[in-house]
């Protein structure tokens, strides 16, 4: 298994995690499809980069814009939103945000972050590549975007027709993109001389260390670690000044970017930058035991979430799922884990009921029906909304009903 580095370009042959065979993670299929339309699966493995040490997925042959009907809606999580109007309030401000600013956002989605900032009088535009989220965000909030895969090429467009940013905004995209060096290339064209790139990408040092294995999967290209980022923004040119975590998607980070030697407001940004370097250095990220140990504990969790729900099934219990993630995919998938096993899940997106998750083909079904079939157990699939759900389905416990999580490993409370 080899794959052309997506940054550096050098071959990389290390893997350090074989899933197997895993279809689409958002590839949510219909009654017709489980019936009579072949499953597709790809390869899906983490491989690390020996010369530049950039983790990423093999590079396997997708449909082509396999993301164009993404059904993932931001909106529909009211954890994110309140994370998204609390930055755009904070940017707004801090950044002295008007009416003769511009702010950009790649990976738009349907306007759950720039709703906020157009609400404050800030001319925004958003780019997205999926024209039925990017309908959604005009619809919906008035929000116009170019239905286009941010590029060096989208960029350039934008910049000769006079658009400059204050502000560019890309949350958890970075790792949705096949070609770093075009991408990072763009944000340096579109980005006023005084202008602030802010990027949030999930820390690979949180996902290593607290085994977040079910974020790989395809549409995940690549998995970031501060050092590699700053790599990578340097050789365009650009540099972070700052850096924040953030508890979002497992544990992220907030990274303040702006052109290389460019004076910034904020000043005091180097402290953390330096104590995110060091603590990756401390964990050893660049170093091949931290993975043979990741790929082991991986292990681990598929023994004992299958032992759990075996042993469930032969107690008589029922073991219900709550929500139909893209990670979903991957962890049961990898497991192996089918309606026999988990008869359904639920989900709060009208797009995902009444469909499968793909391979599995376990039904998602309304959340009301947890009420109605009162499980003993609920397996929390986005266990990175754990605290939310729980406190959404707090009355399971009225007749004994538990909670479980797999990751990062598993636990059974409630
Ligand atoms: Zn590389």
């Amino acid at each position: 298994m080899t794959t052309r580095c997506r940054f550096c370009r050098e071959e990389v042959t290390d893997v350090v995690l074989d899933l197997g065979l895993s279809p689409i993670s958002n590839e949510f299929r219909g009654r017709a499809d489980v019936a009579q339309r072949p499953q597709v699966y790809y390869p899906l493995a983490m491989l690390i980069c020996g010369k530049c040490h950039l983790t990423q997925i093999c590079d396997v042959a997708t449909p082509p814009h396999f993301n164009a009907n993404y059904a993932y809606f931001s909106s529909y999580s009211q954890s994110w939103l309140q994370h998204a109007k609390d930055f755009a309030a904070r940017m707004t401000r801090e950044l002295r945000l008007s009416a003769q600013s511009q702010v950009v956002e790649i990976g738009s989605n349907d306007g759950y972050l720039l709703q906020y900032f157009a609400a404050a009088g800030v001319p925004v535009l958003g780019v997205e590549p999926s024209a039925n989220v990017a309908e959604a965000a005009f619809q919906q909030h008035g929000i116009k975007s170019i239905v286009k895969f941010f590029d060096r090429t989208t960029a350039l467009e934008l910049a000769t027709a006079g658009t400059k940013a204050d502000l560019i905004v890309a949350n958890n995209v970075l790792a949705h993109v096949p070609d770093l060096n075009s991408f990072i290339s763009g944000f340096k064209i579109l980005l006023d001389p005084a202008g602030t790139i802010v990027f949030e990408f999930p820390h690979l040092l949180r996902l290593i260390s607290e085994c977040q294995f079910d974020t790989i999967y395809h549409e995940h290209y690549s998995y970031l670690s501060l050092a590699v980022v700053e790599r990578m923004l340097q050789a365009h040119a650009l540099e972070a000044y700052a850096v924040e975590q953030l508890e979002t998607h497992g544990g992220s980070l907030r990274l303040f970017v702006r052109h290389e030697g460019a004076a910034v407001a904020r000043a005091q940004g180097e402290e953390s930058l330096n104590a995110i370097r060091a603590a990756e250095t401390a964990f050893g990220l660049d170093r091949r035991d931290i993975y043979r140990r990741f790929a082991e504990e991986v292990h681990r969790t598929k023994f004992s979430l299958l032992s759990f729900l075996i042993e469930a099934k032969r107690g008589g219990k029922t073991v219900l799922g709550y929500g139909a993630p893209a990670k979903a995919n991957t962890l049961l998938n990898y497991c192996g884990i089918g309606p026999e096993l988990l008869a359904y899940t639920v989900d709060r997106s009208p797009y995902k009921q009444g469909r499968y998750l793909p391979g599995v083909n376990i039904p998602i079904e309304h959340p009301h029906r947890i009420f109605a079939d009162r499980p003993d157990y609920v397996l929390v699939l986005p266990w990175n909304l754990r605290q939310e759900i729980v406190a959404q389905l707090a009355g399971i416990s009225a007749w004994g009903g538990k909670f479980v999580t797999a990751i990062p490993r598993l636990e059974v409370f409630g």
